[in-house]
């Protein structure tokens, strides 16, 4: 049947200004790299950005390469869109990416402006958009100058493709560079992706001497959108009774066995306790928990199923940490 979105979809997850801009995301965004390929049902799929957006979640994220096969997320992501998403295209925030391999050659990787510019363009065709929202460098390329990456950035935007553009998992000197030179050409960057979770806390330490990566991005009126919160499901009770056959550890790709050990898993129940004790799941206390930095904006979460998806969004209830639970927290969330 025909998708008529809840009237009370703005009514749950709050929403937050990225950085210094007027663009403001909620608190809780979902995005497409694993569970929107081919290899799962598009009426799952289906389901699951229906009931997101429906909890006023805004934003998707994408990229060139998510699926498997590369490519067919955005794909399966063009015909939902298309089928159910089109009266709603100015109530959404669509992000996608370039910089990890896409294609075999020179052009299919890294951060030329030949590499970014024809991606995003196929990016574009296979979602049936003339614009996506935010446009991502997806990593930094040390074999092509800052200039000519930020520089495709700033094309992206000018030429209509992109509202706004970003980086992901730069450091938090390279970021500062390649703010700078964003301003020169007047089109500053918005949004920093890294990874970020309870079991990943780099973002909070500076690289030597240097500020911290939340310490840049708030000093450059960026921010921030943490990717895999959930440690790629090792942050909920996914892995603590084994690992069950239809999880992303079981099909044996990102999520390798190694951080499934005694340890992390000892970490884990750790963290379990706390959250019951706030009444949370452990999924959405990780979630909490990233987001208590006002430096970072938004959790971006995946999910395989609605459930998950409902359970993680109910996050939001819950916000707020006493200086004791973050303690005890820091017991077990380490790296
Ligand atoms: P998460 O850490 O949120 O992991 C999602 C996985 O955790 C799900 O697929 C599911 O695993 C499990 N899960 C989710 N919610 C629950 C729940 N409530 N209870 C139990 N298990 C749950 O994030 P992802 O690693 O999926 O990354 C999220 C997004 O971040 C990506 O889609 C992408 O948009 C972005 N990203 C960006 C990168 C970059 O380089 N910029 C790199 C990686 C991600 P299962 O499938 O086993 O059920």
């Amino acid at each position: 049947d025909p998708y008529v979105a809840d009237d009370r979809r703005y009514d749950g997850v709050p929403y937050r200004r990225v950085g210094e801009s007027g663009l403001q995301l909620p608190a809780v965004s979902l995005g497409l790299w694993h569970n929107f390929g081919d290899d799962k049902p598009l009426q799952t799929q289906r389901d699951i950005l229906r009931r997101a957006f429906d909890l006023g979640v805004t934003h998707f994220d994408l990229a060139n390469n998510y699926g498997p096969p590369p490519g067919s997320a955005e794909r399966n992501f063009g015909t939902l869109f298309a089928e159910d998403f089109r009266p709603y295209r100015d109530q959404l925030i669509i992000s996608s990416k370039a910089g990890w391999d896409m294609q075999p050659g020179p052009y299919g990787f890294g951060g030329s402006r030949k590499y970014l510019l024809s991606s995003l363009d196929n990016s574009l065709r296979r979602m049936g958009l003339d614009h996506v929202d935010v446009f991502y460098s997806h990593r930094p390329d040390p074999a092509t100058p800052l200039e000519e990456t930020m520089g495709a950035l700033h094309t992206a935007v000018t030429s209509g493709r992109a509202l706004y553009v970003g980086i992901s998992s730069y450091s938090a000197e390279l970021t500062a560079r390649a703010q700078e030179i964003m301003r020169g050409l007047g089109t500053p960057l918005l949004i920093h992706q890294p990874s970020y979770s309870m079991l990943n806390r780099w973002v909070e330490r500076g690289d030597g001497s240097g500020p911290s990566l939340l310490e840049t991005t708030a000093a450059e009126g960026m921010g921030v959108i943490a990717f895999s919160p959930l440690a790629q499901g090792l942050l909920t009770d996914r892995y603590l009774g084994g690992v069950p056959e239809d999880s992303r550890a079981a099909a044996g790709k990102s999520l390798s066995g190694g951080m499934l050990s005694a340890e992390n898993l000892a970490r884990v129940r750790g963290l379990a306790a706390i959250a019951a004790d706030r009444g949370q799941t452990l999924a959405q206390m990780a979630i909490a928990w990233v987001l208590r930095s006002p430096a970072v904006t938004s959790a971006l979460i995946g999910a395989s199923s609605v459930a998950q998806l409902e359970d993680s969004v109910g996050a939001v209830a819950n916000l707020g940490f006493t200086a004791d639970e973050l303690a005890a927290i820091d017991e077990f969330a380490v790296d």
